[in-house]
């Protein structure tokens, strides 16, 4: 699942191809959404919020789409057969003269008027790649953190009303980063161990965002996410997979029984 160091990216490109010049092509394949009109509008900016887009128009409304699973916008020049975006998995395209933007199988897709975008995403928590989170955003991070009582600190960091942006490559990452058991108790953790674990989180997908832009997505290699019974880049020792949360909700975590034993 994308996480927020590609939803960064995303909007980046979004945003170079469309804004400020008006649309002459929208089309949004959605049940809910089939009816709108946004040729003409134009588009003000495209942001991330943790793994949400927005596309804001200068109309007054925002385009709200999620990745989900494997969704992926594509950008092609205006006119060329890609462009044309005719597969049945393509479920937005937006383009201008120059740049045609084409969402891929995305599993969120809202048209709402701009200052309604909190209905959408108000409930989550700061974006920790935010400019402003190492201000406000670590502040309401940690008071979040800090409501999670015994929580383990991998189904902590993966809930989006904690902070924003974590999935299950950051989530595995960081807590490798610091050495931490996946399944400590949230509140096992001082404020300075909270700190440390959210701006650990934001250090290395920052650093995620700032290689990607130069050497396109996927050029880091991650410390443990996806590298089961291989060595640990540090002791060697096997990479192990646990699971967190309960399922149909669980999802894997990548961890160094070594690095990160429990203590
Ligand atoms: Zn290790």
């Amino acid at each position: 699942m994308p996480e927020g160091d590609v939803l960064r990216l995303t909007a980046a490109r979004l945003d170079a191809a469309l804004r400020g010049v008006p649309l002459d092509r929208a089309e949004l394949r959605w049940p809910t959404a089939g009816a709108a009109r946004l040729v003409g509008a134009t588009v003000t900016e495209c942001v991330a919020y943790g793994k949400h887009l927005l596309t804001r128009f200068d109309d007054g409304r925002t385009l709200h789409t999620h990745l989900r699973m494997d969704g992926y916008w594509r950008v092609h020049p205006t006119g060329t057969r890609q462009a044309a975006a005719r597969h049945p998995s393509v479920r937005a395209v937006l383009g201008t003269s120059s740049w045609t933007c084409v969402g891929w199988h995305l599993g969120m897709l809202d048209l709402v008027r701009t200052r309604d975008e909190a209905r959408l995403v108000g409930h989550l928590g700061p974006d920790v790649l935010a400019d402003d989170f190492p201000d406000a955003g670590l502040t309401e991070g940690l008071r979040r953190l800090a409501a999670q009582g015994g929580r383990p600190l991998c189904e902590v960091l993966l809930d989006q009303r904690v902070v924003a942006g974590l999935g299950t490559i950051w989530m595995a990452e960081t807590l490798f980063a610091l050495r931490l058991w996946p399944w400590t108790p949230a509140d096992r953790l001082d404020a300075d161990g909270g700190r440390a674990l959210l701006l650990t989180a934001r250090r290395l997908m920052g650093r995620s965002v700032e290689v990607g832009r130069s050497r396109g997505l996927g050029a880091v290699e991650p410390a443990v996410h996806g590298r089961a019974r291989r060595p640990c880049r540090r002791c060697r020792t096997p990479v192990a997979v646990g699971r967190a949360n309960e399922a149909p909700y669980d999802r894997p975590v990548f961890w160094c029984p070594a690095c990160q034993a429990p203590r």
